[in-house]
């Protein structure tokens, strides 16, 4: 079944809303075998809705629309869609009375344009909104389907999944397993990977750059329930053997959850002392549910005085070797380690930048110390990119550092 999502609304086309709905109705609609060939995005104006209606008619067997379906007058989609399909709109008594349920709940009043909600093309199914007061509609017509949805995701999303996709699911589904790899290029990766890649056709296998690290992404077609979950945990077999110490977790588990997990599993405590990414590796680590369990603190050490003064780092060793250096890392970690008594303390001291960087110490450089009772240590790496994105690496390679040590 061939696909189009038609997205509506100005505030897409003028860049003030990230279009979220598209990304998300395609990665659903392509797990379960539905090939989406084109994405549409269209103002809210009438003639150009009722184009990209007919357009969208003449290529592909299903086409989903999202947003416009709301009360204001800009809100036009089902009626543009009624009318370019010949069919008539019906006030629906059971859609009525849901809407006027749903203002009682939630203690608003309602004004007449919300029964314009209410009216469903005929013939249609109605899909209904457990979020929101817009009704989703589901039509067949002359072996096409239309589906209409509200725009706010968190309407949109439920509704799709528990009512949409049952409706077009079809036999053939798709299978993707992801291997999240760091510390190696994209290029390095496909080279590795070349023949493995090459000989098996009937699997997709493809590399994703993500902040950070490299995601491989195996892709299987699977008519019946046949033998492809053995198949693909073979080819992921073969790419560990290959790769295996770039491979941080499968299917997309974070990195800081791969820490997480070895943490608890080896009851062990930590702790941060963050400069160049102020916070950052704490903040992604406290996300987790259950951080505390393994978490001891963090330290946001920005100052040269805040290094000597919470970490005690000697000042002499800062006005010798700079604040961003190798001696300094470690000091941090080993210091923290000795204030604290966790497990393993981690530091990291860097050039974020823009500014900042000299030849000798260019913006990126950031060294990341671990210590633990028996050994400590500290590594240099260079991330390139845009400040944040610099501190993003550089958390997420803590986080692999912490990983390989565990
Ligand atoms: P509407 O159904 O057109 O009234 O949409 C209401 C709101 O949903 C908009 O103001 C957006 O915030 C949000 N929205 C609409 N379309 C999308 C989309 N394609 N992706 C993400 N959010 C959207
Ligand atoms: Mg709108």
């Amino acid at each position: 079944m061939r696909a189009e999502i038609i997205s509506v609304g100005t505030e897409i086309i003028m860049g003030s809303t990230l279009n979220t709905n598209v990304q998300y109705i395609t990665r659903r609609l392509s797990e379960i075998g539905i090939d989406v060939l084109f994405h549409t995005s269209v103002t809210d104006d009438p003639r150009l809705l009722k184009q990209v209606i007919n357009i969208g008619l003449g290529r592909v067997d299903l086409i989903i629309f999202t947003g416009g379906l709301g009360p204001t007058q800009d809100d036009m989609t089902k009626e543009i869609v009624s009318e370019t399909l010949g069919l008539k709109l019906m006030l629906d008594s059971s859609a009525e009375a849901k809407i006027r349920e749903y203002f009682r709940k939630t203690n608003r009043t309602m004004t007449p344009n919300n029964i314009k909600q209410a009216r469903i093309p005929e013939g249609s199914r109605i899909l209904a909104n457990r979020v929101g007061t817009a009704p989703g509609i589901y039509i067949e017509k002359d072996d096409q389907i239309i589906v209409l949805l509200p725009g706010p995701p968190r309407e949109m999303r439920p509704m799709f999944d528990e009512q949409v996709v049952p409706l077009v699911q079809q036999d053939i589904t798709i299978k993707t397993r992801t291997i999240n790899t760091i510390g190696i290029g994209e290029s390095a990766l496909e080279a590795e990977l070349e023949d493995i890649i090459d000989c098996e056709k009937e699997f997709i296998i493809a590399t994703y750059v993500q902040e950070g690290g490299v995601d491989i992404r195996i892709i299987a077609r699977q008519n019946s329930t046949q033998s492809v979950d053995d198949r693909l945990n073979e080819i992921i077999a073969r790419i560990r053997q290959r790769i295996s110490k770039y491979i941080y977790s499968y299917d997309d588990e974070a990195i800081e959850e791969v820490v997480y997990r070895k943490l608890l599993e080896q009851n062990k405590k930590i702790a941060f002392c963050e400069s160049c990414t102020g916070g950052l590796i704490s903040s992604m680590f406290t996300r987790i549910p259950g951080a505390s369990e393994v978490f001891e603190r963090g330290i946001v050490s920005y100052s040269n005085n805040s290094k000597v003064e919470e970490l005690n780092i000697d000042e002499e060793i800062i006005s010798q070797h700079g604040a961003v250096s190798e001696v300094v890392a470690l000091q941090m970690a080993e210091n923290l380690l000795d204030k604290t008594g966790v497990d393993i303390a981690l530091s990291t001291t860097g050039i974020a930048g823009p500014s900042g960087g000299t030849i000798k110490k260019p913006v990126g450089l950031v060294y990341i110390g671990i210590a633990t009772r028996d050994n400590s240590h500290a590594t240099k790496f260079i991330f390139s990119g845009e400040r944040s994105s610099i501190q993003t690496r550089a958390a997420l390679m803590a986080f692999n550092e912490l990983r390989n040590i565990l």
